[in-house]
């Protein structure tokens, strides 16, 4: 049997990128594979954070996780930092990742330009600390979105450099992508990110604050008037349409839009109780975890454990193939 890994930053409110994007494939991956599942705590000090909120943002991210329905009886959901052989792997594939490949690596880039204040070396590090994510689980399957493509491929090399310099452990992995890879942000033109203040957060899944949120959304900007007829295959919101509502609804969208007879408000009325219905059974069981955090405390505990078991054998193997001394 295969086995799958992805991890998720405790970065604040989980959002419909992150969903539509990562999450929907954990929950469907976890009943054909062997599943890991992580919150990556390490990974979120490469940026500035608020100390006093990080246990809460870990805490809540699980919530997330488990109330959109990744089942612990059928994957192994974790904390990063409680499973120290994390960081410990990433030190020994530092030793065979090129320097001049995390150079390429855009979302470094990326990143580095939007704070320019802190470039620290672990920001630059990320892809090797998420390729020892990965490895130590010698996952083949990783269901990311399309931003993390580039560093999963470089996770491949390094596996590959590790098991030429000094024997093979580890197993070639890949990116496993949803049908949406990449969920645009209310802009309509950059990636649905928390960074950019362009994100659906799940948090805002009901009636009145998502009406709010989706009154920002960027539709067709040649669509001026409501009298003026608008183009659907230009509009993000209409690609929104095509995550939640039914097939009924997209053909009254682009009837009405195509035609003027309806005007962008309806259209994101429309979305807005699609979406409602679609994160209900979320907000049920989101509710229900928070009334008893202990249920959710006890469930990253046995991960730990569990990942914990696995992450040791990997590391003995590769202390073993390094000669180290014992
Ligand atoms: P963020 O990008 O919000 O900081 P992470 O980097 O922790 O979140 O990403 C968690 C997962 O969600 C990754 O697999 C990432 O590829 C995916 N993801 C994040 N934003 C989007 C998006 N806008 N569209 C598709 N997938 C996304």
């Amino acid at each position: 049997m295969k086995t799958v890994f992805s991890g998720i930053q405790p970065s604040g409110d989980m959002h419909v990128g992150n969903y539509i994007g990562a999450i929907r494939n954990w929950i469907t991956l976890q009943d054909q594979y062997r599943s890991f599942f992580c919150v990556v705590d390490y990974h979120a000090i490469t940026q500035d954070y608020a100390v006093k909120e990080m246990g809460r943002r870990v805490f809540d991210m699980a919530v997330d996780i488990l109330a959109l329905g990744v089942d612990p009886d059928k994957a192994t959901l974790f904390v990063q930092s409680m499973v120290p052989e994390h960081t410990e792997l990433c030190w020994v594939l530092n030793a065979v990742t090129g320097h001049g490949d995390l150079e390429r690596m855009t979302q470094f880039k990326d990143k580095s330009e939007h704070q320019p204040e802190n470039i620290n070396a672990a920001l630059f590090e990320y892809p090797v600390l998420q390729a020892a994510d990965i490895l130590l689980y010698k996952a083949e399957l990783v269901p990311v979105g399309q931003d993390q493509v580039q560093h999963i491929e470089l996770a491949r090399r390094i596996a590959r450099s590790f098991n030429h310099r000094w024997g093979k452990v580890f197993p070639e992995c890949e990116p496993k992508l949803t049908p949406v890879a990449k969920v645009l942000g209310l802009d309509g033109q950059q990636k649905m990110s928390k960074s950019l203040n362009n994100h659906l957060p799940l948090a805002a899944m009901e009636d009145k604050p998502l009406r709010k949120l989706l009154g920002r959304a960027v539709t067709d900007v040649k669509r001026v008037e409501r009298t003026d007829p608008g183009d659907p295959d230009v509009c993000n919101v209409f690609a929104w349409h095509g995550m939640f509502s039914t097939e009924e609804d997209r053909a009254w969208v682009r009837e009405g839009c195509t035609t003027a007879g309806i005007g962008c408000v309806d259209c994101k009325g429309r979305l807005a109780e699609r979406m409602v219905a679609h994160f209900a059974p979320y907000r049920e069981r989101r509710a229900e975890l928070l009334a008893h955090p202990e249920r959710v405390k006890d469930t990253l505990h046995a991960g730990a454990e569990k990942a914990r078991a696995v992450a040791k054998k990997t590391m003995d193997e590769v202390r073993h193939k390094l000669g180290l001394w014992r």
